[in-house]
């Protein structure tokens, strides 16, 4: 494929090909070895102003984009919606022609309402990366997760990876469910009933029983249970959910012999995985994941702000 990427906007992962995630994590290769350097500076994007609009709180993604913005020379701004106008009822396709109106070059957002990052880019001039949409993608998160196995393991096809947990409230999971099968792996859903899709998408294996559920796995990739995107209380057969499906230290006996643990953060220690699994040097990944999200991203604003990409 030539430097000319065949999307005008990163929405979500459903609608990339293999091969334009592939693009996208060779590009990120080289910005994971700049990072580790005492000095990092490149100029691909000075002269540029980049928008990070988020409605909803974030550290990992929030951070790595400004840093990502950056380190590649970028004027990058944030849009902090408790001090904005959105508090006095401005919509959101009023917000984002404001923003619009001051001539940004991309524009990163996140959004506590699925397909929000669509509606914006429709209304603006410049690329749109979607930082998660409420339980919709989140795209440089799947982008991250693949680089970081691609690292690890040298290749993502036929992983074994079990993605656990509230899968059916998380963004998390809405992207890597498009990613990880489409590079060849081989993914299973493991959670309780109520959090698990309502109708499982076709070509997953899904398990309620946990430790089922991760026998012989590669890769467990756990995740929070989002709350604040259930409209009902969690039932109370669900109270003693680390019993049930917390990743404790005995569980990962079940695992592969060479297997890793993923988590996007933020972690609820002690609820889906436990804090000596988390550090554990050997297995847990995850401060390996918050590494690559710089590169990842940093490799989006390259790619999506030059100026031969697709419509
Ligand atoms: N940080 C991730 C997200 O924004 C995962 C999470 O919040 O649990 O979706």
């Amino acid at each position: 494929m030539s430097s000319a990427f065949p999307h005008r906007h990163l929405l979500g992962i459903e609608g990339l090909s293999a091969d334009d995630i592939r693009f996208l994590l060779d590009e990120a290769e080289q910005w994971v070895e700049f990072n580790r350097r005492a000095r990092k500076q490149d100029g691909r994007l000075i002269g540029l102003t980049q928008i990070n609009a988020f409605f909803e709180n974030s550290t990992r993604t929030l951070f790595s984009f400004e840093i990502a913005g950056k380190r590649l020379g970028a004027q990058v701004a944030n849009f902090h919606v408790d001090s904005s106008s959105v508090k006095k009822g401005e919509s959101l396709t009023d917000t984002a022609l404001t923003l619009n109106a001051m001539q940004p070059d991309v524009l990163v957002i996140r959004h506590e309402a699925n397909g929000a990052a669509a509606e914006v880019a429709e209304v603006m001039g410049c690329p749109v990366i979607n930082a998660g949409d409420g339980s919709g993608e989140h795209p440089t998160q799947a982008l991250l997760d693949a680089l970081t196995l691609r690292r690890r393991f040298g290749r993502i096809e036929g992983l074994k990876i079990a993605i656990c947990g509230d899968i059916r409230h998380s963004r998390v999971a809405g992207s890597n469910l498009h990613s990880l099968p489409l590079l060849g792996a081989e993914v299973r859903i493991v959670g309780p009933e109520e959090l698990l899709p309502p109708s499982p998408p076709p070509g997953f294996a899904s398990f309620t029983d946990f430790e089922e559920g991760i026998s012989g796995a590669d890769v467990v990739m756990t995740l929070r249970i989002q709350r604040e995107r259930m409209e009902e209380a969690l039932s109370d057969s669900l109270g003693d959910y680390h019993s049930l499906y917390g990743l404790t230290r005995e569980r990962l006996e079940r695992l592969a012999p060479n297997a890793v643990v993923m988590h996007p953060g933020p972690m609820n220690r002690g609820v889906e995985i436990d804090g000596d699994v988390a550090e554990d040097p050997e297995r847990s990944l995850i401060l390996d994941q918050v590494e690559m999200g710089v590169a990842v991203r940093m490799a989006c604003l390259d790619v999506f702000t030059r100026p031969d990409r697709g419509a």
